[in-house]
């Protein structure tokens, strides 16, 4: 049985059926413009989120982030699996 799971691409606002390998993640169609507002789009996102602000500011907060991330093993996980953005087709 074939499922087309077709999306909405924000770019250009055109229906497109993602690619099956990265549909999950796929939110904008391939077109060379929407791909360069897909990673944009995927950039501010991240940004947005407030413990990544400042994040590239200095070497030392980087290395405060690496020892909290080795002691908190779980968190990274789970937190990636909240954050996934499931779209509907609808
Ligand atoms: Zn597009």
């Amino acid at each position: 049985m074939k499922i087309e799971r077709r999306k909405k691409c924000p770019g250009c606002q055109k229906w497109f059926t993602p690619d099956p390998r990265t549909q999950d993640r796929q939110r904008f169609c391939s077109k060379a413009a929407c791909k360069k507002a897909s990673k944009a789009w995927r950039q501010s996102r991240w940004l947005a989120k407030p413990e990544n602000r400042g994040y590239w500011g200095s070497a030392e907060r980087k290395q405060k982030v690496k020892f909290w991330r080795e002691e908190n093993p779980g968190y990274w996980r789970n937190h990636k699996r909240k954050g996934r953005v499931r779209y509907k087709t609808t």
